[in-house]
């Protein structure tokens, strides 16, 4: 692969983990099993190695992952918390006792194997034996202070016992649900009318980052603890095996299962026996953790950015079953997308029957070649939603059908357009799949701000037919809204007030509360401040719209299929006649130059999360770095920075507060 290649190909692994990242460490919804995440890892990992001046400070090599919730207290962790290294094959496994035995210039490692729990990682404090707090991962330096709720879990003791405590005791454990807690939790949530969580890792996360610690409470989470962080230097531990003895000793759950083998041949047995046995376990493990046993060489061969040079996760091949492609249905989603979805007959996975999967979009599907009536191989690693990893194609009937996108919505009939690897409705506003969301966010706050119209009214709207559409809103009559369950005088009389008042906001506000796909709020700012006026936007062509700075090829065309379609255009004829477009921004130079500057953010800001101003500065063109150097042309500094502001005086880089930066970037 030359430079070139590899440098595209690096920013396109980076873009699909950071994806990863979020839906793991945030929502919690993992689309991809672990394995799957580690392999694009490691392609990232192996293109970085050949090309090291490709290496970016962005680059998910280069920190431990995970962010840390919003809404917790912060703990900052003492010592980092790494995240292991992943072997998969036999061949991984002897480049790296090679390695070891090299860099140690030993002839024979000891290995402690622990179980790689699959839970949640979190980080206990104990000072003169009592707990003091606790925290998750989050990024490894910074986790969420979750002490409220590991105080709930039984079998952690909140005051340690026995001889040699250290007077401070830094330790790190896993937080798991056992599967059959996991069941009866999901059951009961099922009961109560909850959403039940995917898997037991998620539930584990879901229930640590509860607010109410009574809730919690009410779940019998499990804990393992295995590696002690820190300690304060009045205890000294040769080995990792001591180690855990002692936490043992405290009264601290280590489990059991720690053997010591110092053969490549026994680490490929114990992991092959594992993987059979581990069906047999009340919890879910998702492979084999290697410790080098000697504490002095694990100094020794010390850590890497992200990971220790002397532990490792041998990780296990996805659980996998075949079974038969019954069929594949498209299911519009609520931004109008279409996912094509996999029926499967039955198969039962390690004790879950399976009879879905996902195929994600039509590209996948393509490049999968899966056709309805194949045989296909299904995996649930780590219980994510399951996936169609292979087809077995010797086994291709010739009756086997291949489903390609459609040409129309499979719920409004409407055409459908592609977007990247997407093909999406342009109905927006009389596809039933989208109008609910359509109108919701037509209201939102950062659109029309319309009090009062929330997702609970425009159910009742609609449900009663008072409306299809946002051009709808403006028919509706006092009179109406006062026959509506739960609208008195006050209420009706604020809605329609705020209806009238929409009309009055920004027209840029106005063309964004369209929900044009691609137009987001500083997209939407960026064209009207081009146009001026919004009959000229409506008049304008696909080149015209292109040729805007920060207005890409996808947005023009989707605005343009989307003025195009009839519906969409007498719903902005409606708007039109009842007031709406009529102001005009003034016509200014959108990216004032911000294409040239790099920014670097720091501390918490009042209007808006990092992440979001992040948006905003990119959406202008700016780069955001998360680092700061000489080159870096400014640093907001937020409320408690962090030592990058430390590190913008000492290099004399301009400094910005909120404040500023709003100013600086209002157009
Ligand atoms: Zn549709």
């Amino acid at each position: 692969m030359d430079k070139a290649t590899a440098k595209k190909e690096i920013k396109r692994l980076i873009k699909i983990i950071t994806y990863h990242d979020k839906l793991y460490y945030q929502d919690q919804k993992p689309e991809i099993s672990d394995l799957e995440y580690d392999k694009i890892f490691k392609s990232l990992k192996s293109l970085e190695q050949i090309h090291p001046e490709l290496v970016t400070a962005q680059s998910p090599t280069q920190n431990v992952g995970g962010f840390a919730a919003e809404r917790f207290k912060k703990v900052t962790h003492q010592v980092p918390l790494l995240s292991l290294d992943s072997l998969f094959d036999v061949e991984d496994i002897t480049t790296f006792d090679k390695r070891i035995k090299k860099d140690l210039n030993k002839d024979q490692i000891d290995y402690v194997c622990e179980y790689k729990f699959d839970g949640v990682s979190v980080v206990i404090k104990y000072i003169d034996g009592v707990l003091i707090n606790a925290g998750t991962r989050g990024d490894g330096y910074i986790g969420e202070d979750i002490t409220h709720n590991i105080k709930t879990i039984k079998s952690l003791p909140q005051k340690l016992k026995g001889k040699r405590l250290p007077k401070e005791l830094h330790l790190r454990g896993e937080v798991l649900f056992t599967l059959k807690d996991f069941q009866s939790l999901n059951q009961k949530l099922i009961d109560d009318d909850h959403d039940a969580f995917a898997n037991p890792r998620n539930a584990a996360s879901g229930t640590l980052r509860q607010l109410d610690a009574s809730i919690t409470a009410q779940r019998p989470l499990t804990i393992f603890c295995y590696t002690i962080m820190h300690h304060s230097d009045d205890v000294i531990f040769k080995t990792q095996i001591e180690a855990i003895k002692a936490l043992k000793s405290w009264g601290l759950p280590t489990g059991n299962y720690h053997p010591i083998v110092n053969s490549l041949d026994q680490l490929v047995k114990i992991h092959d026996d594992l993987e059979v046995t581990r069906e047999n376990l009340p919890f879910e493990i998702d492979g084999l953790v290697l410790k080098i046993n000697s504490i002095e060489d694990q100094n020794k061969l010390g850590t890497k950015a992200r990971s220790p040079r002397f532990a490792f996760a041998y990780k296990f091949a996805a659980r996998q079953e075949e079974t038969i492609l019954e069929n594949i249905d498209i299911q519009v989603g609520r931004t109008g997308a279409l996912t094509p979805v996999a029926h499967l007959k039955p198969v039962d996975i390690s004790g879950v029957t399976v009879s879905r999967a996902t195929l994600h979009n039509f590209e996948f599907l393509a490049e999968l070649d899966a056709r309805v009536g194949d045989f296909v191989k299904v995996a649930r690693a780590g219980d994510v939603i399951p996936a169609i990893v292979a087809v077995d194609l010797k086994k291709r009937n010739k009756k086997a059908k291949s489903i390609s996108p459609p040409k129309n919505c499979p719920v409004c009939g409407s055409s459908v357009i592609k977007d990247k690897s997407s093909y999406f409705c342009i109905n927006t506003h009389a596809c039933p799949a989208q109008v609910k969301w359509n109108i919701v966010h037509y209201g939102a706050k950062r659109a029309l701000n319309i009090a009062g119209l929330g997702e609970e009214t425009v159910d009742l709207l609609l449900n009663e037919k008072l409306i299809n559409n946002i051009a709808d809103l403006y028919d509706l009559t006092l009179e109406q809204l006062l026959e509506l369950e739960g609208f008195k005088e006050k209420k009706s009389k604020n809605l329609i007030e705020a209806l009238q008042l929409s009309k009055e906001r920004p027209v840029d506000k106005q063309l964004f509360a369209l929900g044009i796909r691609e137009v987001g709020e500083q997209t939407a700012k960026i064209i009207m401040a081009h146009f001026g006026d919004f009959e000229s936007f409506l008049t304008c062509s696909e080149e015209d719209l292109q040729s805007i700075d920060g207005v890409g090829p996808e947005t023009a065309k989707s605005i343009k299929s989307f003025i195009n379609n009839s519906v969409n255009s007498k719903i902005i004829k409606r708007l039109q006649k009842v007031g709406f477009f009529k102001g005009v921004l003034k016509k200014t130079k959108a990216t004032k130059g911000f294409g040239d500057l790099t920014f670097v953010l720091t501390g918490e800001l009042k209007q808006f999360t990092r992440s979001e101003l992040k948006e905003k500065l990119e959406g202008l063109g700016a780069k955001v770095s998360g680092s700061v150097s000489k080159k870096t042309s400014f640093v907001v500094v937020g409320e408690n920075p962090g030592s990058k502001f430390d590190k913008a005086k000492s290099l004399g880089v301009a400094i910005l507060n909120e404040d500023e930066i709003v100013e600086k970037m209002s157009l």
